[in-house]
């Protein structure tokens, strides 16, 4: 497609995934570059974490899903920097790639909010590999609290800290609570389930703040009935290898601590030279064009896009819907028409507790227990990319309804 105007993406994530989808067929010649090879469904990320998913149940090469694609193009680089002066793009080993149009869908990355030693210590749930590296470190620690002598050594190994009372670290304080405690009873003779401690420790007053009240106390409830302790309105302030301080001064002796607290841009947004928000974001104008740059957009939570006064939200639909649009701008642009404003449309949230229970909020109607449930399995599987994926993600959550188990409990170790 010699000729044709270069539109280069970083980022084949939720939303530069849209956007390259959005320029199939059109007269553009579409790069898109990623560190990894596959696009992922973070939003089912704490399942493989919590040994009821395989990996490749929510992730997708992104070679195979621009298969036929003949204007999409990927490769697997890591972007370090652009020169918007010369139009090019830099990457890790992959050399420079030149645009006219260029899309920055980077997303976020954790925010430790300067606990240093959480961030020395903690595990991490935004990527696969941390995904899988909890995974494995949950497992090890029940086989090195069956090896202890006594229970006063194997408790700081059966005490599971997770910290970060949003959609993230409630699903996953849920889901290994079932883990813990459903295999426990199974395999492990030498221990008891009551031994088990999961604590969620949040920093504002109630879980889930972003959602309506009444469906965060739900949530809280639905956690403490699956034997959570929920601690709210008080941080962590230090972590060793087995104990975690809170600000409230109590100390908990755990050999697991997981940082679920929060999320900032992602560190490209740093490497390049534009006008950022406070909290980091790049910000973009109505038309999400990077401030001073009419050829460089920015999506998604790498982008501070302010609607109604506040920043839209670090979420997967925004990042989607913003894709849509960064396309269709662009080809207004290539045309000489107008661009077109974003504009986010909220269509709710939700966040599931564990088997049979979440909370959902759609426009002004609330749901929670068992509907809210069906809710969030029907949205998931609707979002999830790739048919076999969503055949068997739904055979893994029929047969942990009918079984209780989860059974991808091995402890896989990469070189
Ligand atoms: C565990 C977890 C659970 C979540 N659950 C939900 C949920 O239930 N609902 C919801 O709406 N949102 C959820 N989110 C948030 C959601 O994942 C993000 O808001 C969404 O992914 C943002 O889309 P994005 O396109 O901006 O970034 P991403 O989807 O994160 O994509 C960014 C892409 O850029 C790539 N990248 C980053 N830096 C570079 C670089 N320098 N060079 C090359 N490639 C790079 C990354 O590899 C990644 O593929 C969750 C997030 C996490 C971590």
């Amino acid at each position: 497609m010699a000729g044709v105007p270069k539109v280069v993406i970083v980022g084949a994530g939720f939303g530069g995934l849209q956007c390259a989808k959005k320029l199939e067929g059109k007269p553009v010649e579409v790069t898109l570059l990623d560190r990894n090879n596959y696009h992922l469904f973070t939003p089912l990320l704490y399942q493989v974490a919590s040994s009821l998913l395989n990996p490749s149940d929510i992730a997708q090469p992104v070679r195979s899903i621009l298969r036929g694609h003949r204007n999409l193009v990927f490769r697997q680089a890591e972007v370090t920097g652009a020169d918007f002066e010369a139009k090019v793009v830099h990457t890790k080993d992959s050399g420079d790639f030149a645009y006219d149009y260029l899309v920055i869908a980077a997303g976020s990355t954790t925010n430790f909010f300067g606990v240093a030693s959480a961030e020395e210590r903690a595990e991490g749930l935004k990527d696969l590999s941390e995904a899988l590296g909890l995974r494995n470190h949950t497992l090890h620690c029940l086989e090195e609290a069956a090896a202890t002598a006594s229970l006063e050594e194997a408790k700081p190994w059966l005490t599971f800290v997770v910290v970060g009372g949003g959609p993230t670290g409630v699903e996953y304080s849920g889901a290994l609570s079932e883990l813990v405690r459903g295999v426990l009873p199974r395999e492990y003779p030498e221990l008891s389930r009551d031994d088990v401690r999961v604590v969620l420790v949040e920093g504002l007053p109630s879980l889930l703040p972003v959602f309506p009240e009444d469906l965060g106390d739900n949530a809280r409830r639905a956690l403490e009935a699956r034997h959570v302790e929920v601690i709210t309105g008080v941080r962590v302030t230090d972590a060793t290898e087995d104990k975690v301080t809170l600000s409230n001064g109590e100390v908990i002796a755990a050999r697991t601590l997981v940082w679920a607290a929060g999320v900032k841009p992602a560190e490209l947004a740093a490497a390049l030279d534009v006008e950022r928000a406070r909290n980091g974001r790049i910000e973009v104008d109505d038309a999400l064009r990077v401030k001073g740059h009419k050829d460089v957009f920015a999506i998604g939570d790498v982008a501070s896009f302010m609607q109604d006064g506040k920043q839209v939200p670090m979420l997967s639909a925004p990042a989607m819907q913003a894709g849509r649009t960064a396309a269709a701008n662009i080809l207004h642009a290539i045309a000489g028409e107008p661009l077109k404003r974003f504009h986010y449309h909220d269509k709710g949230s939700m966040a599931t507790v564990g088997k049979g229970a979440a909370v959902a909020q759609v426009g002004r109607f609330h749901f929670h227990g068992y509907i809210g449930w069906l809710m969030w399995l029907g949205v998931h599987i609707y979002y999830l990319i790739g048919f076999r994926n969503r055949l068997v993600v739904l055979a893994g959550w029929a047969w942990n309804y009918v079984r209780s188990d989860r059974p991808v409990r091995i402890i896989a170790k990469a070189k």
